[in-house]
């Protein structure tokens, strides 16, 4: 079949065996690899992305053991015991006819419980924990039970292994200097302190046997000070490759670089010339990471040399299908991830199990959707769906109101499920608040949301009325029995002397209508988007920063002068000076996403954004805007003053609709504007569809 992506769907000889295509699911945690169901949902999880068409995939880390745990009673490969329960996640993918690896990951001084060791004690600064330095006799154990964890993989049914080399964890820890202070055959010089990987890869080889897949993970750029050179990433390649890797995968930054490398502020390939450096080294497949979420970027990377496989992680979050979808045609039906790690990696540091903003069904595929998927005996049968589709109703017409993510998620869904659905749009747009958010320089994945709701309102038969504001007696008149109000939200006015001067701005006037702004501007409320706003303003491109930009910004030195790739940053002088107010007392940002919100706060600090907390607004007039801050008076002599003041439901035909007796259901920030995103909003819509 006719491609547009020729090098993606290009097969891979890896000698004993032939991969599809050139797309690896990389490794990420989803917090199912703990669950108490003998890895059934995990199962479902992967059998649904090998389904999609994905080549190759790789499970989240699987310590080797106690020691290696990222947290206590976390997933390990060490018994018999674990065997079994990890042939239920590859029976599944075989019967998909998809290839599975597991990676053996151990945690080091990144391990958050009390048994965590490393090559020396030291604490990461990332860590509340001091690890135990590890003894020679520790050591030659835990290279046995990485292999032991490799051979147990293989009688479970794996196809392989990927040994976690990178991203600061122990084998990182064992080969940098920043971590690796000892002074025995196990650290000191070079040669020392790259021995702990090389004999993990022999041994692995040696007991996995040789038709097995074994990927190594590299840390080609540690964005750490202390780390390692790139004379000595290219040796440890080269001998990893001499001891019998199949494969070698790109690490990027270790967890406690003070560089976003994977949040959506990352241009989309942005780390490709990493892996590109190793190109023409090594006779085997180098695979390119971080931030690449399109067929397009995959293809362009693989087209230009820059690596022979790429992989992505969340993207398959996002779209399970995201390869079947590339691969015949249908790219504009993908459900791009927009890398806002707001459902995934921030659960995953909450403890929660991961999900998805844009795909909500992501990791709960053996209870919704996934229910179609049980096991039966050893045997993987689609039962059909469970979600119930009351055929009573199903002849009425349903309204939705507003076409924010909420209205857009109920909509598409109802619409796949055969209903009659007329979506109503007060604006000339769908989108709603995802139009604000999409001009925000480093939020421009949010144009893929709405590109693929605009295609799945076609595809499954949405009857959109753009500039169409309607109200109740509208719905009434138009015999719609049944409504989903999806209104939104209107922007909180808060009582302030002088609201109402002109030199006051609401963040829509911004955002939206493009008012202009001045060179000094202070913002009331520092949530989600006064943040956004300080970046706007604080921004020179209005949109897509080039690499070299972000590059400069953040320290990144493609040269390779120092150790770890890093240097002094240079960011870029504002264009204005702005003022980020907020009246509670905690840090400013506090509630920003987990995983993102410190590079947010650098982001502005570097612009030299003024962050106050405790602050009270007095009055705003021709002057600027007059406050106290922790009790003291002071003007803030601004030639604008923008609210970002949160907030407040936009609900008003809920009563009347309801009063009319007709079926109503509230959803989004129509529902609640508190703690409100959009990834309530979309859950919100899809699971209307459970009582369809
Ligand atoms: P809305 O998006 O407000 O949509 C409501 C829609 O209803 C509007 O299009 C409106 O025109 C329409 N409407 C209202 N009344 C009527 C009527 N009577 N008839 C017809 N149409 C009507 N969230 C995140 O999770 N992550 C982020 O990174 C993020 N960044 C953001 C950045 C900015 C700058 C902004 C402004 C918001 C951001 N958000 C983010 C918040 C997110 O966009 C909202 O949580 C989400 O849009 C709420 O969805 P909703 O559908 O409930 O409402
Ligand atoms: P928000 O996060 O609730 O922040 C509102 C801000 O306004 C707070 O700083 C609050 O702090 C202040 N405030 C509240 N009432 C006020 C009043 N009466 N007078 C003056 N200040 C007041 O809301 P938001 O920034 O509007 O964001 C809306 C939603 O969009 C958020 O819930 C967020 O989840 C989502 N969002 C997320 C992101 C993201 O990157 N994940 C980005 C943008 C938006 P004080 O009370 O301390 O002053
Ligand atoms: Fe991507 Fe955000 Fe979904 Fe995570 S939650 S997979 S970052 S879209």
């Amino acid at each position: 079949m006719h491609t547009p992506y020729p090098q993606l769907f290009t097969p891979l000889d890896l000698g004993f065996t032939t991969l599809p295509n050139r797309v690896l699911m990389g490794s990420m945690h989803t917090g199912l690899e703990e669950k108490k169901d003998n890895l059934q949902a995990l199962a479902a999880y992967f059998a649904a992305r090998a389904r999609g068409g994905v080549g190759l995939m790789v499970t989240g880390g699987i310590a080797p053991n106690r020691q290696g745990w990222l947290a206590s009673f976390g997933a390990k490969m060490t018994s018999r015991g674990e065997v079994a329960k990890h042939r239920n996640v590859t029976q599944a993918v075989h019967a998909e006819g998809g290839k599975i690896c597991m990676q053996i990951l151990h945690a080091g001084r990144y391990g958050m419980h009390p048994f965590l060791v490393a090559p020396s004690a030291l604490k990461a600064p990332i860590s509340p924990f001091r690890p135990w330095e590890m003894s020679r006799r520790l050591i030659r154990a835990t290279i046995e039970d990485f292999a032991n964890a490799a051979a147990l993989s293989r009688e479970a049914g794996y196809d392989g292994v990927e040994i976690m080399g990178s991203e600061g964890y122990l084998i990182n820890q064992f080969i940098a200097p920043r971590t690796n202070h000892r002074r025995d055959e196990w650290g000191g010089d070079w040669q020392g302190r790259m021995r702990f990987p090389l004999e993990i890869m022999r041994k692995v080889r040696e007991k996995a046997g040789k038709d097995f897949i074994v990927i190594f993970r590299v840390s080609m750029l540690d964005l750490v000070e202390e780390g390692s050179t790139w004379e000595e990433v290219e040796e440890l390649a080269l001998a990893i490759e001499a001891a019998g890797a199949t494969m070698i995968n790109t690490g990027i930054g270790w967890h406690e670089a003070r560089v976003p490398t994977i949040a959506t502020l990352v241009p989309r390939g942005a780390y490709a010339w990493v892996t590109k450096r190793l190109m023409g080294k090594l006779q085997i497949p180098l695979i390119a990471t971080n931030r690449i979420n399109t067929p397009e970027k995959a293809e362009e990377i693989l087209r230009e040399g820059y690596a022979n496989m790429v992989s992505m992680a969340r993207p398959f979050l996002a779209d399970p299908d995201f390869v079947r979808k590339a691969q015949t045609a249908r790219a504009d039906e993908i459900n791009t991830c927009i890398a806002c790690n707001q459902a995934c990696l921030d659960h995953i540091f909450k403890g929660k199990t991961a999900s998805c903003l844009v795909n909500p069904r992501a990791c709960k595929e053996s209870t919704v959707d996934g229910g179609r998927f049980t096991v039966d005996g050893s045997r993987w049968t689609d039962t059909g769906s469970p979600i119930t589709n009351n055929q009573s109703t199903n002849n009425t017409k349903v309204a939705v109101v507003g076409a924010g993510p909420a209205g857009l998620s109920a909509a598409t869904e109802l619409a796949a499920m055969g209903r009659e659905v007329h979506l109503f749009e007060a604006s000339g747009e769908i989108g709603g608040q995802f139009n604000m958010a999409k001009r925000i320089p480093g939020k421009e994945e949010f144009h893929e949301t709405l590109r693929y709701f605009g295609k799945m309102i076609e595809k499954n038969g949405v009857v959109l009325h753009l500039n169409t504001r309607v109200d109740a007696n509208f719905l009434i008149q138009n015999n719609f029995t049944e409504v989903v109000v999806a209104t939104g939200v209107l922007p909180r006015n808060p009582k302030i002397e002088g609201i109402d001067h002109p030199k006051v701005l609401s963040y829509i006037d911004v955002l939206l209508h493009k008012k202009p702004v001045g060179k000094t501007v202070a913002i009331i409320g520092a949530g989600g988007i006064g943040f956004d706003v300080a970046v706007f303003l604080t921004n020179h491109q209005s949109t897509n920063q080039p690499i070299t930009t972000y590059q400069h910004e953040w320290g990144i030195d493609e040269n390779y002068k120092n150790r770890g790739g890093i240097t002094k940053s240079q960011p870029e002088h504002p264009p204005r000076q702005v003022w980020l107010l907020q009246r509670s007392k905690g840090k400013v940002g506090e509630r920003l996403g987990k995983t993102t919100g410190w590079a947010h706060r650098l982001t502005l600090k570097s612009r030299h954004v003024q962050m106050w907390n405790e602050v009270e607004y007095q009055k705003i007039d021709d002057a600027g805007l007059h406050i106290t801050v922790k009790g003291k008076s002071q003007l803030l002599e601004v030639e604008n003053v923008i609210v970002c003041a949160g907030q407040e439901s936009m609900r008003d035909l809920y009563a009347p609709l309801l009063a009319a007796g007709l079926h109503v259901h509230l959803i989004g920030g129509a529902k609640a504007a508190g703690e409100l995103d959009a990834k309530r909003a979309i859950e919100e819509g899809w699971k209307l569809t459970f009582s369809a």
